[in-house]
């Protein structure tokens, strides 16, 4: 700034420095995974008996951490996802809950560390209202300066809600994927980056509720179904000379239509009654 170098970190990485001052740099680097050193802040929220903030040495399992200090679900409920890293994080499902926590664990997951947001979700949460509820926050805090982020939050927002209303067909969905992909790639910043997160993630584990909220696609194929020889034609036909079972009295023979007395006996037919309307099908 100014011509200056700059330096910014946060307060969690502030409180880190006293402690290692006094006791060294090989201690606190002793605390944690190979790669991921000392201790991280979460905030323990959702569907878990004790919320607040813990302080747990990096590489700690989710299990341990939203089971044994949270105490699990209230009333016996089953975990479904543990959401980690703040609005633009991840859902990780209940099968990975030993997964330990850190960067490189939780990015292998599709999730981040962000902000030290956890949130414990169970059987009654609907993933793709999750992630609507995330990208809603995503939406709302884009600064709009870069199109990705600033348009492509309000469209994803958009797609979700119609997802959620059972307006949205295959083809949304698929469009929902393909902005993903944009606005993660295209975005100026870490908020746009990041926004996606929680589609992808849910789209990765809980895609199938994705799937059962799909409207039926209104559009049909252009070509028309090959009609089926029972319903080529449905005009009266005559008999076949050969039919044994038909009556000789049938009155299944093509009749000509007389016309009107006194009038129109003149004129050429017209083609009015071929020209039958589409049938419903085509309508749709
Ligand atoms: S990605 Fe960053 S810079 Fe771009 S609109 Fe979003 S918040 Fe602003």
């Amino acid at each position: 700034m100014f011509g200056q170098p700059t330096l910014i970190n946060n307060v969690e990485t502030f409180a880190c420095v006293p402690a290692i001052l006094r006791r060294g740099a090989e201690w606190f680097a002793a605390i944690g995974t190979e790669r991921s050193k000392g201790t991280k802040v979460f905030a323990l929220a959702g569907k878990v008996k004790h919320t607040g903030l813990i302080e747990v040495p990096m590489g700690m399992t989710l299990r341990e951490i939203v089971e044994d200090m949270g105490g699990g679900v209230p009333d016996g409920g089953q975990i479904k996802a543990v959401q980690t890293g703040g609005p633009s994080g991840g859902c990780i499902p209940a099968a990975h809950l030993d997964t330990p926590v850190d960067y490189e664990s939780l990015g292998r997951l599709g999730s981040i560390m962000g902000s030290g947001g956890m949130i414990v979700m169970d059987q009654q949460d609907n993933m793709v209202d999750v992630a609507r509820f995330f990208m809603e926050f995503c939406r709302d805090e884009s600064c709009g300066k870069c199109v990705p982020c600033r348009a492509g939050t309000v469209q994803m927002h958009d797609l979700l809600c119609r997802l959620l209303a059972r307006q949205a067909t295959a083809r949304d969905l698929a469009k929902l994927e393909e902005l993903c992909d944009l606005v993660r790639n295209t975005s100026l910043c870490g908020l746009g980056i990041t926004a996606p997160n929680p589609v992808l993630s849910t789209l990765r584990f809980f895609r199938q509720e994705y799937l059962d909220l799909l409207a039926p696609e209104p559009w049909k194929p252009a070509t028309p179904p090959a009609p089926s020889p029972a319903s080529a034609d449905t005009r009266p036909q005559p008999p076949h000379p050969a039919s044994p079972w038909l009556p000789k009295s049938s009155p299944s023979t093509v009749r000509k239509s007389a016309p009107p007395k006194g009038r129109a006996s003149s004129r050429p037919p017209t083609r009015r009654a071929s020209a039958s309307p589409p049938s419903a099908t085509w309508r749709a």
